[in-house]
């Protein structure tokens, strides 16, 4: 059932989360080079497990991927440093119970989804490493992601995200340059919370519905521009990944339901990835989608409620 939204404001790993904001040199070497698509909806379509990717799938009727290894669309090339069989498979997400966001100016700021359904939810930060594994990895785990990016951190390959987006990533907003936003005035903030959407919006074809602070650090006056410029909930986190390793907030060392789990685009990428899908498979949770969980945020129509009227126009 919808649950009531609840403010948490755990700093115990801050330290850890974004520590890794120093620019490091991209590794991709590779770009698709293909067209950005204007596509409005998460991109799931080319999912190779459809099932994992559409809760309302009835599992009676489709084979369960939870008792088969991991497989790559053919052409994409073998994996480097990891194996299919590392990649932990899981039973479909439930049909997703969306919670009811609280009324007023101000965005609701979400560390948890207030669900007791066994799902968690995967999200990535910044996108300073692109690392050629991270496509690869996406379409052999078939599950949905959320990628909060910074816009200069990214602009060197915007196509690299767009792939992604191919297998299971829906892109949201993590400002333009990275900066610290509680304290600041109103027009930092507005340019770096609302132009720094727009700016995705343009580059990948939908804009971001959901906003992450930088460092997870917010004041009144963030949560009210992200409003005002059709950002629908901002998100902190419950646990951290980094170097493989996980980190928790909370005494119970474990992914509790609607937990929302936070790694970056960093070396480590594949160690990371896989100990985050191996966190959740532990718990007995399934990765869900977190638009599907914020009213007006998920597929398949985001679109139909926003982008609002100022930046309908981008494109
Ligand atoms: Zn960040």
């Amino acid at each position: 059932m919808p649950g009531v939204i609840t403010v948490s404001r755990r700093r115990l790993v801050l330290g850890a989360a974004c520590a890794a904001l120093v620019v490091v040199p991209t590794v991709a070497g590779w770009s698709t080079g293909r067209a950005l698509r204007p596509s409005a909806a998460p991109s799931v379509s080319a999912a190779p497990d459809p099932a994992v990717l559409m809760p309302s799938v009835d599992p009676a009727l489709s084979p369960s991927p939870a008792s088969t290894e991991a497989t790559l669309p053919a052409g994409m090339g073998a994996p480097v440093g990891w194996k299919l069989s590392d990649v932990p498979r899981f039973p479909p997400a439930p049909p997703p119970e969306p919670i009811t966001l609280p009324p007023g100016d101000e965005a609701p700021f979400l560390s948890r989804i207030p669900v007791t359904q066994p799902v968690a939810f995967l999200t990535i930060d910044d996108g300073f490493l692109k690392n050629p594994e991270a496509v690869k990895l996406f379409a052999a785990a078939g599950i949905p992601v959320t990628l909060f990016l910074t816009t200069d951190a990214i602009q060197d390959d915007v196509p690299f995200f767009n792939r992604l987006r191919d297998y299971g990533a829906v892109i949201e907003a993590h400002t333009i340059s990275h900066p610290e936003l509680a304290g600041r005035g109103y027009d930092f903030q507005r340019r770096q919370i609302c132009d720094g959407a727009d700016r995705l919006g343009q580059w990948y074809g939908r804009r971001p519905v959901l906003f992450r602070p930088p460092f997870g650090d917010k004041d009144h006056t963030t949560l009210r521009i992200a409003k005002e410029c059709g950002l629908r909930a901002v998100f902190m986190w419950k646990e951290t990944v980094d170097k493989g390793i996980v980190r928790y907030q909370e005494q119970l060392k474990r992914v509790q339901p609607g937990d929302i789990i936070l790694m970056h685009f960093r070396p480590a990428f594949v160690q990371d990835f896989l100990a985050a899908l191996r966190a959740i498979h532990r718990a007995g949770l399934t990765p869900a989608l977190l638009e599907d969980y914020v009213p007006g945020a998920g597929s398949p129509a985001p679109s139909v409620h926003f982008p609002p009227a100022h930046v309908r126009d981008l494109g």
